[in-house]
């Protein structure tokens, strides 16, 4: 079945999403926002640094906005979209199981998904006390014990980072080399390293505080938070299928600064796209987006 076009459809509903969805709802745009509930910080403890919602719930932040977004009159249907197509220069297709719908603009607010460790009790203690964000949860970690996961090239920069909120910190790489120029960087900021494999993290599951790492060799370390930094990957390629450039820098969705990508009426905002992953910024980019995609709809009259 294919509906009337909508103005735009949103596909997301996080941050960027719903802060998008929110605009193009005030300014009356026939909007449509697919909603599946796995927000990339679902598991975090709090959302830190949105201004006036500092420490506020993840998914409470996140039905409040679809709260707001519904009392204008947006849209908002629990689905996960299985594919999209571009049918016309100025029209797109949506498909969810067997549904389609179409939209004269597409915002692509997907998020991604970060890569996590495999080792046992990583559930237990992630957004709590493991974390891979210093941004987001650096300043919760002042003058604690902190362990660093890290195994590429940036695991020196990433750890010496930490250093802004705490001198207690030991790089771990699970096994892996690390360079000796590496070595001899963080051993003159008096940062420990540790190449033994990783078994598992041990705390009090209860309130989810990690107390120690236990390694296949040696003496476990005690700690009290993990950082972690193994990379991520977008949680769909609908990117690829619309044939969107990437940045060649990060290989994130490139946007102009008007969000729009490199195909015409396709926008894209939040973590998909270069700029700094936190929920504020996916915020701002969502409610820009939404401001280029209504003044891309008005007709050329009124385009004063
Ligand atoms: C553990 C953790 C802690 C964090 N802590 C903080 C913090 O303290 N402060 C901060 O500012 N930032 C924090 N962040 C970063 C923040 O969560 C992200 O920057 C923000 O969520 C990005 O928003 P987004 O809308 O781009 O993506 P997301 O929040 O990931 O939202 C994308 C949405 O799209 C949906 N989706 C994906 N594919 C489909 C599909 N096919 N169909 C329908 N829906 C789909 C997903 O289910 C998801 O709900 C944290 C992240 C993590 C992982």
């Amino acid at each position: 079945m294919i509906d009337a076009p909508y103005d735009c459809i949103v596909i997301g509903a996080g941050p960027a999403g719903l802060s998008a969805s929110l605009f193009l709802a005030r300014y009356l745009r026939r909007t449509l926002t697919f909603h599946r509930n796995s927000p990339r910080n679902e598991y975090a403890h709090g959302v830190h640094g949105f201004l006036g919602h500092d420490g506020i719930r993840p998914l409470e932040l996140l039905a409040r906005g679809r709260d707001e977004v519904t009392s204008y009159g947006g849209l908002i249907i629990e689905a996960c979209v299985d594919s999209v197509e571009k049918v016309s220069p100025e029209r797109f297709r949506v498909m969810t199981g067997a549904k389609s719908f179409e939209a004269r603009r597409l915002l692509l607010a997907t998020g991604l998904r970060d890569l996590t460790p495999d080792c046992p009790g990583f559930r237990e203690f992630y957004g709590s006390s493991v974390h891979h964000c210093p941004d987001c949860d650096g300043y919760e970690v002042k003058d604690k014990r902190v362990a660093v996961l890290a195994h590429d090239d940036n695991a020196a920069g990433f750890t010496a980072n930490l250093l802004t909120w705490t001198r207690h910190i030991t790089l771990l790489t699970d096994g892996r080399d690390i360079s000796n120029d590496d070595r001899a960087t963080l051993s003159a900021l008096d940062v420990a390293v540790r190449t033994d494999a990783i078994v598992a993290l041990e705390g009090d599951t209860s309130t989810r505080q990690l107390e120690r790492v236990l390694f296949s060799d040696g003496e476990p370390l005690e700690c009290d938070a993990l950082f972690f930094n193994l990379g991520t990957e977008p949680a769909t390629n609908f990117h690829e299928t619309l044939g969107c450039r990437l940045d060649p820098e990060c290989g994130l969705v490139w946007v102009d600064d008007t969000q729009q990508t490199s195909v015409d009426g396709v926008y894209a905002a939040g973590d998909i796209t270069p700029q700094s992953q936190l929920a504020v910024v996916a915020a701002a980019e969502g409610a820009m987006a939404a401001i280029h995609i209504h003044r891309s709809l008005i007709p050329n009259e009124r385009q004063i």
